[in-house]
């Protein structure tokens, strides 16, 4: 009976080996695909982070009001970035301060 016990034991101390080797070749496997493929995909993080700065390039708005002499700060793009006191400035005129603008920005 003891010797009986003895051997069930250690068959089942057996089966908890393998399956914690088996458990270990696995995540050694997994391990490995993990940095294999880690890899390859170094490339798209970089694909990532040109999006922001693409971002960056179209959102340069200037600091004020684009009239000229005028230093208030403008009330966003949907006022033709242009200030409480400019924004009923005809279309042209706006027009004129933003092509001034670009070519400010442009020069410096
Ligand atoms: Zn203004």
């Amino acid at each position: 009976m003891s010797l009986d016990k003895t051997i069930r034991d250690r068959a089942t101390q057996f089966g908890l080996d393998i399956a914690t080797l088996v458990r270990q070749s696995i995540a050694d496997e997994v391990m490995r695909l993990v940095g294999a493929r880690s890899t390859p995909t170094t490339t798209a993080p970089k694909r990532a982070t040109t999006a922001p700065t693409r971002k960056g390039r179209k959102l340069h708005l200037p600091p004020h009001c684009i009239a000229p002499n005028c230093k208030k700060p403008h009330r966003g793009l949907r006022f033709s970035l242009c200030c409480a006191d400019h924004s009923s400035a005809p279309k042209s005129a706006k027009r004129k301060w933003l092509a001034a603008w670009h070519k400010q920005k442009a020069s410096s």
